[in-house]
């Protein structure tokens, strides 16, 4: 398979896209928050869900394909015994559609048993499994997640469990969230540049580690704070508390800006960022940078509300030069005139072109008055394919919208992404070789606009070097074979000896 030019090869069976938890509790089973934490961060991951836990003395794993509420049942969880443990979800991606990749990978070996789930993705794990294999590895499967799993089991042959992660991480490169059951001890490891996230919360009676904070308030918990870019988090097995270590010290940070747009759950909170403010804050912007007077602002449900709620309150104070409205009710009107079918899934799911465009129609029935004989401003998150756009631009004129503009939250995508969320690639991608006004002729919008990179950066409080930016920019915080890179980077030496130097 090729990224669409031809030339770059995507590894696309061992991109892992994913939500990751791991929980330590004072004797109360792990098993129901792991799985109520997971249910939480379902949206990170439709394909395959599973829970790996510790009783102290054996490890119990449970992982099958499908959504968490299907993958579990009483009798599961029950059997699940132990107050320490880790759960995965995985989201799908074309050519994984099986159940090799499942999560978490779980080995027993000389000094213990391990679980591992990673969210992310490495760009050296295809030389690091050569180099295991080489040395006797059996690997059951082409994702990267076993690859950490063999590298760090053999390392623990040789060092303590903090040097041991340490070696692994000066070995890797790219971008993971893990969380790791080493026995009963439950891990938190998040790569140097903090490209996916990665926090810590409280409950009652333990500690809590997952990609993101919906899931330890759906534990009723509290938000300690991220992991650092290149910290390890170690849980006490009693819940009593957590150590930190920071094993790699991070030069720059690649904070993945896209989390923010479209992945996350707007009520997380990442990298001390409420996801619904951030996304209000970028529609305030696009109203600043792009505004345009019509009668309506709608957003595209549920990925484009926060965005046209920022963006119609910017506009009741402004007009589009900038100017304060001197009439209150001055601006456009916001509102919800796309209604969703909350039982279709997302399109992306649906495996071609044909039945992707026959979905969003399915999904998304306009409310006829709200639209009739008015110009209508459309929000969304962002434009991939170009898809949705497409469809929505011209139901809106069936149902007779005088105009449709469609204002973008996020900058045009022009380029792949290698460091975990399916993006398609750059053939698929409408504004890989478009310009914005040639992408506003294909989806037949009155006018088009999208937002700067500035403007996110911003909207982030950071600058543009410290997030990653790759997939509108093209230029990649990591090494990436046959890409642009933005930064200096080099991919470890992934000697032994060179990481066991490091100690
Ligand atoms: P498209 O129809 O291909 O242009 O995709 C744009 C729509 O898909 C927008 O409504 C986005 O909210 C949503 N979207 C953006 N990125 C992704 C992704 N990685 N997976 C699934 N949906 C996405």
């Amino acid at each position: 398979m090729t990224d669409g030019r031809g030339e770059i090869p995507l590894r696309t069976g061992m991109t892992e896209k994913c939500g990751v938890v791991g929980v330590s509790l004072d004797g109360r089973d792990a098993a129901r928050p792991l799985y109520y934490a997971l249910y939480a961060l379902q949206h990170r991951g439709q394909e395959s869900a599973g829970i790996v836990t510790h009783d102290g003395f054996q490890q119990h794993s449970h992982v099958e394909m499908g959504l968490v509420g299907d993958v579990f049942d009483e009798g599961d969880l029950d059997a699940l015994n132990g107050s320490a443990g880790i759960g995965h979800v995985r989201y799908p991606t074309a050519g994984s559609v099986d159940d090799c990749c499942a999560q978490p990978f779980s080995v027993s070996f000389k000094s213990g048993s391990l679980g591992l789930s990673h969210n992310g993705n490495l760009v050296n794990a295809e030389e690091i499994r050569d180099e295991l294999a080489g040395l006797g590895h059996a690997f059951t499967s082409d994702g990267d997640t076993e690859v950490i799993a063999h590298d760090l089991a053999r390392n623990l042959l040789e060092a303590d469990l903090v040097r041991a992660v340490k070696r692994t991480m000066n070995r890797i490169h790219g971008s993971y969230s893990l969380t790791i059951s080493h026995d009963d001890t439950v891990l938190g490891v998040r790569d140097p540049r903090g490209n996916r996230p990665l926090c810590i919360g409280s409950v009652d009676d333990g500690y809590v580690i997952a990609s993101e904070s919906a899931a330890i308030d759906t534990l009723d918990g509290e938000l300690v704070r991220d992991v650092r870019p290149g910290e390890l988090v170690v849980l006490e097995p009693d819940g009593s508390g957590f150590d930190s270590y920071q094993l790699v010290e991070p030069d720059r940070t690649a904070h993945c800006f896209f989390e923010h747009v479209y992945f996350a759950r707007p009520d997380s909170v990442i990298d001390e960022h409420l996801v619904y403010e951030v996304r209000r804050e970028l529609g305030r912007k696009l109203w600043a940078e792009s505004g345009v007077e019509s009668d309506v602002v709608m957003p595209v449900p549920d990925s484009g509300r926060a965005f046209a709620s920022g963006y119609a309150e910017a506009a009741a104070e402004t007009t589009p030069t900038g100017e304060p409205r001197e009439d209150e009710d001055g601006g456009p009107e916001f509102a919800e005139g796309l209604m969703k079918n909350r039982y279709v899934g997302r399109t992306f799911i649906m495996p071609t072109q044909d039945e992707r465009e026959r979905a969003v129609r399915l999904k998304l029935n306009p409310i006829k008055s709200t639209v009739e004989g008015k110009s209508v401003t459309l929000i969304d998150d962002s434009i991939v394919r170009g898809t949705t756009s497409t469809q929505l631009v011209d139901l809106l004129k069936d149902c007779g919208a005088a105009e449709v503009h469609m204002r973008i939250g996020a900058p045009p995508i022009v380029a792949p992404c290698y460091m975990g969320i399916d993006m398609a690639t750059r053939g698929e991608l409408i504004a890989a070789d478009r310009s914005v006004e040639e992408i506003r002729d294909v989806i037949a919008a009155d006018s088009l606009a999208y937002l700067s990179t500035d403007a996110v950066a911003e909207a982030l409080t950071a600058e543009r070097g410290d997030l990653c930016l790759g997939c509108v920019t093209g230029e990649y915080p990591y090494d990436i074979e046959g890409e642009e890179t933005d930064r200096d980077v080099n991919r470890p030496d992934i000697g032994p000896e060179s990481a066991a130097a490091d100690d």
